[in-house]
Order: structure tokens, then sequence, then C-alpha cells
């Protein structure tokens, strides 16, 4: 027999939430929303976001110790077979079973067998799959302190991740000037300067490393030039083209590095190689993120009494997620902490039941200290 939390999550991974013209969080906000309302140690209220999406946000009495939060959205549905639990040897697959309905449901059921819990608020949010418009609102609307330690929800296999790099990324274009091939001082070629710009760039990333976020990358995610003429780019074999487009995505591993730097080092570097950046636009500047482990001490004891073994995992593999802005804006020690299994982000994404399990009596124990 599975326990309530897995019986919840088998709910939440049946209401839709992932977000595109007709589907929103909005079913996975409702359900959250009423299901909290019934603990009288609970202030709830929600937080618009834009048309019919909400954060869900819950506050406790006493002073803010402890901040909880968790994303509702999931990735894009690829088949609606998904949406459907299905439980094979000990695990639950469905879309968003690990990322991170799982642990929305071990905490929701935490919360539910605790006799009262204070000095906690606890965020359930939008977006993190597309572009973190949720977590922005809500750390844009409360300005004022959320807690000593913040815990985001996140699959880690009840491990501590504590540490993961920025993503910064820039679209922009370089504007050379047309000339004859078998001249090369009669023009300036706009896709051998961007080819230039792009090589002195992955160099310059070198100098900002990180002894635990380890490299900073480059990752060209598109490339595109030849001669423009009225946005049509084509090319002539005896033509210099003058027109180049990229889009970058920086992995940073350093504080240091953001897009202003990035941005300011191509504009030396086009300078340099006579060529004009067009068109900047930084779509993303998303710092990285590290919180020491002796700062997570209290939440390191409680994992280990609960599972024998608290382990770390190691950031140089994990991608961006938005427990970043809140170290960034918070100044407080931030840690995502979840349930294990496999497959995020795709069609045989599960859970481990019997994570869940351990998951909820883990954030049980932190609820506990914290109340005091
Ligand atoms: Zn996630």
């Amino acid at each position: 027999m599975n326990g309530k939390e897995a019986e919840t999550l088998k709910k939440l991974v049946s209401l839709p939430s992932f977000v595109d013209k007709k589907n929103n969080e909005k079913k996975v906000a409702d359900f959250i929303f009423k299901y909290l309302k019934q603990f009288g140690f609970l202030k709830v209220s929600r937080q618009k976001i834009s048309k019919d999406r909400w954060n869900v946000i819950a506050k406790t009495k006493g002073t803010p110790k402890l901040f909880f939060a968790g994303h509702m959205d999931t990735v894009p549905l690829k088949n609606s077979a998904q949406m459907k639990v299905k439980e094979k040897n000990g695990k639950l697959y469905g879309l968003g079973a690990l990322d991170t309905k799982g642990g929305i449901a071990a905490l929701l059921t935490a919360i539910g067998e605790m006799k009262e819990i204070r000095n906690t608020s606890f965020l359930f949010y939008c977006g993190e799959e597309y572009g973190f418009e949720g977590m922005l609102n809500f750390l844009t609307k409360n300005p004022g302190k959320i807690g000593e330690v913040g815990i985001v929800i996140e699959p880690t296999d009840l491990k501590m991740w504590n540490a993961h790099r920025g993503l910064i990324e820039i679209s922009f274009d370089v504007e050379g000037k047309c000339g004859h091939a078998a001249d090369e001082n009669s023009g300036v070629s706009a896709t051998k300067a961007m080819m230039k710009l792009l090589n002195s760039l992955e160099l310059y990333l070198s100098n900002f490393s990180h002894p635990v976020l380890g490299k900073s990358t480059l990752n060209v995610a598109f490339l595109h030039g030849g001669l423009c003429d009225n946005f049509l780019v084509g090319y002539r074999g005896n033509i210099m083209p003058d027109f180049a487009r990229s889009v970058i995505e920086v992995r940073t591993a350093s504080e240091k590095l953001n897009s202003e730097e990035i941005s300011s080092f191509l504009e030396k570097e086009a300078k340099k190689n006579r060529v004009a950046i067009k068109n900047l636009s930084v779509v993303h500047d998303l710092g990285s993120f590290f919180t020491p482990e002796d700062e997570l001490k209290d939440i390191s004891k409680i994992i280990h009494s609960v599972v024998g073994r608290t382990e770390i995992i190691s950031p140089q593999k994990k991608g961006y997620s938005d427990g970043q802005l809140i170290s960034q804006k918070k100044k407080i020690p931030v840690v995502y902490l979840g349930p294990s299994g496999g497959g995020a982000h795709s069609e045989n994404e599960y859970v481990e039941i019997s994570s869940l399990l351990l998951l909820k009596k883990i954030y049980k124990g932190i609820l506990g200290k914290y109340s005091d």
C-alpha cells in the first residue's frame, strides 16, 4: 500500500500544469490553495502572475526562519499517456512526477501531518521551466525578510544540491563591410569577424572559474551570416559578407561574470576586428549560486537522521534553477532538496515511491526544527 504522498502525487500529475496557449498552472494552484486552506495554522493567499496564473503563498505565525518553495509547472506534454500515473517496480511514472510534483506531494503531506507549524512560509510558484516569472514576481513583490534559510524542491535524490552555475544568453549581430574576395582590404568580412569574436570569447571565459563550480563555458547556440540584402541573407562566392548573427549561452561559474562583462568584451573585440556589434539583446542574465555546506548544518543533520547519510550533489553537470534568485536577492543560504528518480524532462519521467516517504520525513523534521 502506498502512502498519502503517493496518492497526492497521482492527483497532482492528473492536473496539467505545462504552459502553452491553452494550459497553465491554474489547476494545480487551485488544488494546493484549497488543500492548504484547511489548516488553521496557515494564512493562504494567491499572487497573480498573469491571466489565470497564480503563485500560492502560505504563511505561519512567528518570525520568518524557514522558506520553502516548489514550482508547480512542468515541461510541455509530449504524449497524453504522461498525464496518467503508471506504477511499476516501486516507481511512479508521469509528467512532473519527479520534477517537481513528487517533492510537492511530500511537502503537502508533511504539512498535513504536523500539529502546528511556525516561523515558516511556503511558496508554490509558476513558470520555473518557462522563464522564471513566478519566482521573479514573488521576489519583487515581497521585498522583506522571508527566512534565514531557503529550501527549494527539485529532484536531488535526497541529497543536498547547494551550487550551480549561472546562465547568460545573448543574441547579437556583427556588421562588416562588403568587399571583393580577391582583395581582402576592400572590405571587412562579418562572418570571419564573428568566428574570431567567438573564439576569443571562449578563451576569455577561462578567466572565470570557481573551485567548486568549475569552468565557465560557451554554447554557440545559433550562427548565421552572409550578404544582407533587406533582411534576406544570401551569398556570393566572390563577395566578402557584411552580416553575421549569433545567439550564445554562457554557463558562468563566477559571480564576476555577467551580461555586461560579456557585452563589453564583445564590443572591444569587435572594434579590434573593425566590425560593429548591432542589435545586442540580453535574453537571460542569471548568476551562479553557491551555499557553503557549513551554512546547512541543521538540514544536513536532519537528512542524516532519516536516511543514514548526507551527500552533496556535484554541481558541474547540473543546470540552472531559480533557487539562485532567492539566494541572490535575499542573501540567505539556499539548498535544493527533493526525491529520487529519473527521466526528468523526458517521456519516461518517474519518481521512486520509497524516496517520497523518506522525503516527507525529512521535510517534517525540518518543519519541526524551525517551528521551535
Ligand atoms: Zn524542476
